[in-house]
């Protein structure tokens, strides 16, 4: 079944479309990597897809259902990773994961998320004294723990340790594998791992294909 179903997206500031006609679908289970310069698009057309951003043309729909920010129900099925990490200063790393958890109906798996992320060393320590990298780990626990069927990771890697980037690889690999698509932006299209990817350049498509094609095109090779 196709999770996320995009079509003919348009989103204007002004005179500004930072998205311009695009079109996308994503199936369970599989993996869309985004790629392109600053100010493509990519942060825009996640945002769109969390129900954060208001189109002003063209449809969206996630798990059979159309995008409005509006529906608790939808919500529970997406988890939305930012590029600016978004949780409460104020709690700790586990308390974080617990109230992220219940606000969307389950708090099984927190002790799972904390394991999984490498967060045990910090899970008592408040949001607001960690690490950037920590900081960025916390914040793709939150956009997870609830199981959701679609995740939406805006440049999930970026700032992390080689080996710690490969840890957050792995775990998108195997939300992937327990049929969630997951749909990243990231600057790194030689990492990862996506099955197929787009190039957005001033909001269009302007490639999309397997990665092998999608890193070349990227790279001009
Ligand atoms: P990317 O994630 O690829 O760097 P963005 O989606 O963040 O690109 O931005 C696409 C374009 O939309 C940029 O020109 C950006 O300045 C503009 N833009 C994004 N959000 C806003 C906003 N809230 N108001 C005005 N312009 C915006």
């Amino acid at each position: 079944m196709d999770a996320v179903v995009v079509k003919d997206i348009v989103k204007s500031y002004g005179d500004r479309r930072a998205l311009d006609g695009v079109s996308i679908s994503v199936k369970e289970g599989e993996t869309l990597c985004i790629v392109g310069p600053n100010g493509a698009g990519k942060s825009t057309l996640l945002e769109s897809l969390a129900g954060l951003v208001a189109p002003t043309a063209g449809s969206l729909s996630v798990m059979g259902r159309p995008v409005n920010g509006s529906d608790a129900q939808l919500a529970g099925q997406v988890g939305f990773m930012p590029q600016a990490p978004s949780v409460h200063t104020m709690l700790t790393v586990e308390e974080n994961l617990e109230l992220f958890a219940r606000l969307n109906g389950t708090s099984e798996a927190v002790g799972s998320t904390i394991e999984r992320l490498g967060l045990k060393g910090v899970r008592s320590q408040r949001a607001d004294t960690l690490s950037f990298g920590y900081l960025q780990l916390l914040s793709l626990g939150v956009s997870l723990v609830h199981g959701p069927r679609v995740l939406l990771l805006d440049e999930p890697t970026a700032s992390l340790y080689p080996s710690v980037r490969k840890r957050v690889w792995g775990i998108i690999r195997e939300e992937c594998e327990g049929g969630a698509a997951v749909l990243y932006a990231t600057h790194t299209p030689e990492e990862g791992t996506a099955d197929r990817g787009i190039v957005l350049e001033d909001g269009k498509i302007a490639f999309e294909g397997v990665m092998k094609d999608v890193r070349a095109h990227v790279l001009g090779d």
